[in-house]
């Protein structure tokens, strides 16, 4: 069982990037098959009949590009918004206000369940984060191998979970003793 990253209770784009990862056992991918895929998307609350693999990675890898090119600069490759874009009009939706607690917005699907409905709500979620308050802390975990992303929402945190903050200070005390025994220190 993986820990989520910071950020992806929020924005269930971020946690679409994150299924994609690299551990020490090698790659590990929640959407590598139909079943996978389906089970992930009923987790975060988009439960579908029928997916559809090629475009749910597809959407993925634009949404990868989007946030990678949030923290380095540039502009990220066309047919990546391109992707993100049609995948949002994939399906028509509202927004509907709720207040509760306070004002709150949802999006109203047309198509409720089905597997265009949950392309677009994802890809909205995308353009959310890009364009709002949260793409200013989206950072990739500095740890080495890894390859997820994560909210920045505390100023020292420099990694995506506890695994790889430990990893890294393993791997910098492992140095240590190393440069100790060998007199490079
Ligand atoms: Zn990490």
């Amino acid at each position: 069982m993986v820990t989520a990253a910071p950020g992806e209770d929020r924005s269930p784009a971020l946690a679409l990037v994150n299924t994609r990862r690299l551990t020490p056992a090698g790659e590990t991918d929640d959407l590598a098959a139909p079943a996978g895929a389906a089970a992930w998307l009923r987790e975060h609350g988009l439960a579908v009949a029928d997916v559809d693999l090629r475009r749910l990675t597809d959407l993925r890898a634009a949404v990868r590009e989007l946030l990678a090119t949030l923290t380095q600069g540039g502009h990220p490759a066309a047919t990546a918004v391109e992707t993100v874009n049609a995948a949002a009009q994939a399906d028509a939706a509202a927004p509907r206000l709720t207040w509760e607690d306070g004002p709150s917005r949802e999006w109203h699907s047309t198509r409720p369940g089905s597997f265009d409905a949950a392309l677009a709500a994802l890809a909205r979620d995308a353009i959310e984060v890009v364009t709002g308050e949260l793409g200013s802390l989206v950072r990739p975990c500095e740890a080495h191998g890894c390859v997820r992303y994560y909210f920045r929402e505390h100023a020292r945190r420099r990694w995506c979970s506890t695994t790889c903050g430990d990893r890294v200070r393993a791997a910098r005390h492992q140095r240590l003793v190393v440069e100790q025994r060998d007199g490079t220190r």
